[in-house]
């Protein structure tokens, strides 16, 4: 019995006669950092999205710290408040952070803590104080996403993510939507993360960031994971040939 926090078994995922994902296999260990390469349209996006059970899975299965989260036998509500439950555990940033526009950023913080965990408000406030003080934002508590720049929306959606005390955080593309100068205190706050031991799930075009943060890289492609390993593994010696075409294209 593993005890990988995410574990992806034979995943397919199909629309009509599109098949995105072939049969993936992944297993997460625990305070694994894992960033995702690969081209645009190779699946990257809708692997995080059937992690989630954003995307329903078309076959295959997904176990999220020992919970099987599309447990088909479950119908109706009781699939959702199952979902609801496994979902506590997967933290997801998004590119285009995704807040809700007419709540303050404290707000946006404890919506999550107070509405699902039940945590009571004082409590979800202090912890999200804290947070947003790790990430240099407590002065904007009060302020509203759209006085915010990029990439200061972007850490208070990490800090959103975290305030649910998330086994695994789940990036995809968190810094492609920034401006070029933004990009670097994001991707230092996820830096941070990892060093805490934090385990994430990345898709990203930040090799350099990967480099360096990565316990692993995972090539994807047409669907399929062509080629996983080290970043010096995949960067320095990479095997495959369809792997080689792409950092060659990125340079
Ligand atoms: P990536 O994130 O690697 O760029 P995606 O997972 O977004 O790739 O997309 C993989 C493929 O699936 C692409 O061909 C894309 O057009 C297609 N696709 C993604 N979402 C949908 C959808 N909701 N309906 C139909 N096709 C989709
Ligand atoms: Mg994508």
């Amino acid at each position: 019995m593993s005890d990988a926090i995410v574990r992806v078994e034979a995943l397919r995922k199909c629309y009509g006669d599109l098949e995105v994902l072939r049969s993936v296999d992944l297993q997460v260990e625990a305070g694994e950092v894992i960033c995702i390469i690969g081209p645009s349209g190779s699946g990257k996006s809708t692997l995080l999205r059937t992690i989630n059970h954003l995307e329903v899975p078309t076959a295959g299965e997904i176990h999220v710290n020992g919970m099987f989260i599309n447990d088909t036998s479950l119908k109706g509500k009781a699939f959702d408040k199952h979902l609801c439950e496994v979902r506590t555990n997967l933290g997801m940033v998004f590119q285009h952070f995704h807040l809700f526009p007419h709540m303050s950023i404290l707000q946006n913080v404890i919506e999550g803590p107070v509405q699902v965990l039940k945590q009571n408000k004082a409590e979800a406030e202090e912890k999200a104080m804290q947070l947003l003080t790790s990430v240099g934002l407590a002065d904007k508590r009060d302020a509203y996403p759209d006085m915010l720049s990029g990439g200061q929306k972007q850490r208070v959606a990490i800090v959103r993510a975290l305030a649910m005390n998330p086994s695994v955080m789940l990036f995809d593309e968190p810094t492609s939507a920034l401006d070029p100068e933004l990009v670097g205190e994001v991707l230092s706050v996820m830096e941070g993360l990892a060093k805490e031991g934090m385990t994430m799930l990345i898709v990203t075009h930040e090799m350099e960031f990967a480099r360096k943060v990565a316990d692993r890289v995972i090539f994807m492609d047409g669907g399929f994971i062509v080629e996983q390993g080290t970043p010096d593994q995949v960067f320095g010696n990479p095997q495959h040939q369809r792997t080689q075409q792409f950092l060659a294209s990125i340079h």
